[in-house]
Order: C-alpha cells, then structure tokens, then sequence
C-alpha cells in the first residue's frame, strides 16, 4: 500500500512556532525522507470559514501568508502537493455523505470541538457548518487515502472520528474490497512540541488567542515577546526555588533547546539538565533564562524568516504553485468520489450492466 501524508492548517493567520513544533518541523523531514510516496499539503480554507463567517477577508488574506510560511519552512512544491481546500469541490459532496455515518451525539462528544465552542463564545447559536468540521476534516484525510496525518495533540480527536467514518464506511458500502483508508496521526514524541503553550502561559498557543510568536516575526518581536513570557509566579527574588511545571520558558527550551545551543550561548550549563537543576535548587534569575531562550529561537527562525523574505519577492508565483497544486488535488479527489459513488450504488450512469438488466425485465 502506498504511504501518504495529508496535513493542513487554517489560514487564519499567519502560522506560529507551535505549528513549527506540532507539525510543520515533522512534515518537512517526512516529506524529504523519501519514505512517502505523496504529500499533500492544505490549506483549510473552507474549514476557517465555518467559524470566521463574517471575515472573509480575513481568510483571503491569510492564504498567502501560510503558503510563505510553508515554503519559507521547506516545503518543496517538487515533493509536495499544496492547495487550497475549497478548490476541490469533490470534498463538500465526500462530506455530504459522510455527514450520515456520524450521530450529532458523537460530535458533540469531541473534546477540542467542545472547547473550541467555549473559546468562541458559541454556546447555543453554533453554525452547523462548524460543529460538522469533523466530518470535513475527514474528507480532506480520505480523499487522497492518507496513510499518515502529522498533527498537534489537538487534533487526535479528529483522527479518531476519520477512522470511524472510514471504518463505518467500509462495513457498510464495501465490505469485499475496502475503499476508504485507515489514517494515522503522528503526533510529536516530546510532550513540550503536542501542545506547545502560548506567551501568556494559556493551554495553548493559537491564532486565534494572539499569544503566539510567529514565523515571521522581526528579530526585535520575538524578543519583547520572550522577555515578557510568563514563567513561575512563586519565583520572585532570584534566590527563590523556581518550578518547571507550567512555566512556558521551560517547556519552550523543552521544544527548542539542543546541547550544542548551551556551548554557543550558555557554556557554563551542558545541556538542559543542568539548567533545570539550577533553576528549581534557587539562584538562577527569569532574565537570565529568558536570554538564553531567545538566542535559541532567534537561531531557529532567523532562516526561515529570511527564505519567506525571498519568496515573497514573487508572490504571483506562490499562486501559481497553489493553482497547480489544487489542479493535482482536484484530480485524486475525483478518481476518489468515483469510488465512493460506486460503492455507495450511485454511479447509475456508469453501471451498464444495471442499465441491461432493467431494460430485459421490463421486456419480459
Ligand atoms: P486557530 O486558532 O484558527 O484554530 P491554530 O493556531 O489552532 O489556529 P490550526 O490551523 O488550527 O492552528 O492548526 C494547524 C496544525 O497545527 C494542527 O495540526 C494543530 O494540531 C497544530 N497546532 C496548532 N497549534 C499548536 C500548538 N500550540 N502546539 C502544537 N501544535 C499545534
Ligand atoms: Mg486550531
């Protein structure tokens, strides 16, 4: 069977370093690993809509600033497939179907769609479209028969509502000869990279929050935003013991922070161990940290910024990858529907043999 890998985000903003860390990072080393026979990459559009209604605009604009960033990543359009969700048609009628294999109690079962409704105040007037994006999401995932969904922690939940379709879909409409495939989610190893927290220490770093560094920050951005990042409250002289668990300097260093940063910006500590030990013992100050922290992601980013610089310079060009890309998409998706129409025994017009069958009865 042939592996394959479909991921997306939603082009809500421009994409931040949790998405680096929950995805983006593993993505481009799957995608140049060479194990994968297909990438394919989405922007979720259609997706962002069910909760932006009112800004489309907002969606529009977004579109550009996530396919620099997947380029600026590394993201190669020669390995990958990248397009742009609501080009693809065939995904509204694979949802259409779908929608009958799921009960409204089992999506409102899903914890994060239950916690998305609360962070957007949706309480009872939530739009169909957005409480059905699980279902959506497994179109997106089955239209190309992905095998492996690299994704944030997050996402398990719609992982596991994909499968459930595929498997409901299969029993069902083509018990012989499955059509639809079981997806995977990779889900990063480190605990620090599942979920990674925003600034302000809240749960989770989203766009829709505003608590995140993003790709594209400048130099100067990324640093007022580090030395202002919330970290242990109890830790206030710098003799005072400090705690790890939920302060976000940590768990960012967790992300981020390899023995050789220590040589380069802070030789007197091996690696993060030690930094840790110092920190809980008492007598290591938040600055201090915060500094080190900051020459690590300045690292990390730097290039990237500097490769979305280079790509932005032909922006006409980004749409021609996106155009082309969606074109590819569009045509899987269609060798897909074809399949699900057959085994859902609406294919009328291609089924001859049915065709013969009714003309003979009715010449009896
Ligand atoms: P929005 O607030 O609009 O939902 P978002 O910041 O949650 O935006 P998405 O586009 O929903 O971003 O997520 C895209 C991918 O990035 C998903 O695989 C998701 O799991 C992953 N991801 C998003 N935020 C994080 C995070 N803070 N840590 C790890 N992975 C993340
Ligand atoms: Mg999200």
């Amino acid at each position: 069977m042939s592996k394959i890998i479909l991921t997306g985000d939603r082009p809500t903003g421009r994409l931040h370093i949790g998405h680096y860390v929950g995805s983006l990072r593993r993505r481009v080393e799957l995608q140049n690993s060479g194990e994968y026979d297909k990438t394919y990459i989405m922007i979720a559009d259609a997706q962002a809509l069910t909760d932006n209604v009112d800004n489309p605009d907002k969606v529009r604009e977004n579109i550009i600033e996530v396919a620099l960033d997947y380029l600026a990543c590394g993201l190669d359009p020669s390995k990958a497939t990248l397009f742009i969700q609501s080009q693809i048609s065939e995904l509204c009628e694979l949802t259409f179907y779908y929608m009958n294999l799921v009960t409204v109690s089992r999506l409102q079962r899903n914890p994060t769609v239950k916690a998305e409704i609360q962070l957007r105040n949706f309480e009872a007037s939530i739009p169909v479209g957005f409480f059905c994006y699980p279902i959506s999401q497994a179109a997106d995932i089955t239209f190309c028969k992905a095998t492996t969904v690299p994704v944030g922690e997050d996402q398990l939940p719609m992982i596991e509502q994909t499968k459930e379709i595929v498997h409901k879909f299969n029993s069902i409409y083509a018990p012989d000869k499955p059509v639809l495939v079981d997806p995977q989610a990779l889900i990063p190893e480190a605990e620090a990279c599942k979920r990674l927290p925003g600034t302000d220490g809240k749960a989770k770093m989203s766009k829709s929050l505003g608590n995140c560094i993003y790709l594209a920050d400048t130099a100067d951005e990324i640093r007022t935003k580090v030395m202002g990042m919330y970290t242990d409250p109890l830790h206030l002289q710098v003799s005072d013991p400090g705690h790890l668990e939920g302060n976000t300097v940590f768990i960012y260093l967790d992300a981020f922070a390899r023995d050789e940063h220590f040589e380069r910006y802070l030789p007197e500590y091996a690696n993060l161990d030690e930094l840790k030990a110092h920190y809980t013992r008492g007598g290591l100050g938040d600055v201090k940290v915060k500094k080190f922290l900051n020459s690590v992601i300045q690292e990390e980013l730097e290039p990237i910024r500097n490769r979305r610089t280079e790509f932005a310079k032909d922006i006409p060009e980004i749409y021609n990858i996106l155009k082309k890309g969606s074109d590819a998409a569009r045509e899987v998706a269609g060798q897909t529907l074809s399949e699900v129409k057959q085994a859902m025994r609406i294919d009328y017009f291609e089924d001859s043999e049915m065709i013969k069958a009714q003309s003979e009865r009715y010449a009896e």
